[in-house]
């Protein structure tokens, strides 16, 4: 059971993270919001590297949702063929862009609901969006961010929601956009799923589960 910090340690743990991962930020390459809306899209179990890889050429061919939009489907399941599950990712790209062609006139939504309308976009994706491409404040909670707060002890919710609103209720508006990055940073780094690097991490001095481990540890 995730021990819950409170408000003193999780401004510590922020701080700390902040000092140790000055640089984080957005590691999937875009120029624009619907650069990042497919961007995104691709990034579904696959790596950020590889979809950097991908959008350069797709982005190039189609730089905008009116030419996505009117896009043959196996002319762009050829160039996203390497980011996995591209039959979908093909057919969400080009009705997404038709629908912000079609619907929104050309442009991206700035609301989270509008921006879940899009196929192949939910919430984790629209909270992307919104904080990295239009500056509104949100978190959101993808399988890194999800782990590492419940390992820290930022939040013992058992849902992707409640992990969000625990991590809101526990962070100043102004933070959360910076702590979705600093905890992505932290969980490919040092906070892997199967072998946390507790020993070099820089807030294992304040982490639940560090401090559970090391008690069992010790009881043995
Ligand atoms: S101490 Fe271990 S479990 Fe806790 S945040 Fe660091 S790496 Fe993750």
């Amino acid at each position: 059971m995730p021990v819950i910090l409170s408000g003193d340690r999780v401004r510590q743990v922020v701080a700390t993270l902040e000092d140790t991962y000055p640089d984080a930020a957005p590691e999937l390459d875009f120029s624009n919001p619907f650069e990042l809306v497919i961007a995104v899209m691709l990034s579904a179990q696959c790596t950020d590297v590889r979809v950097n890889l991908v959008t350069h050429e797709l982005f190039a061919r189609y730089p905008d949702a009116q030419s996505l939009a009117s896009a043959n489907i196996e002319d762009v399941e050829s160039i996203i063929r390497t980011c996995g599950l591209y039959r979908n990712k093909s057919r969400n790209a080009i009705a997404a862009s038709q629908m912000i062609v079609d619907r929104f006139c050309g442009e991206v939504p700035a609301s989270r609901e509008e921006l879940q309308q899009l196929p192949g976009i939910g919430r984790k994706s629209a909270n992307v969006i919104l904080s990295c491409a239009m500056s509104q404040d949100a978190i959101a909670v993808d399988t890194h961010v999800y782990r590492v707060s419940r390992r820290i002890g930022l939040s013992d919710a058992s849902t992707v929601l409640g992990v969000e609103k625990d991590l809101m209720d526990a962070t100043p508006r102004k933070k959360w956009s910076q702590l979705h990055h600093l905890l992505i940073f932290h969980g490919r780094r040092c906070c892997k799923a199967h072998k946390p690097q507790c020993q070099t991490c820089t807030v294992a001095h304040l982490c639940g589960y560090n401090a559970s481990r090391n008690k069992s540890s010790s009881a043995r």
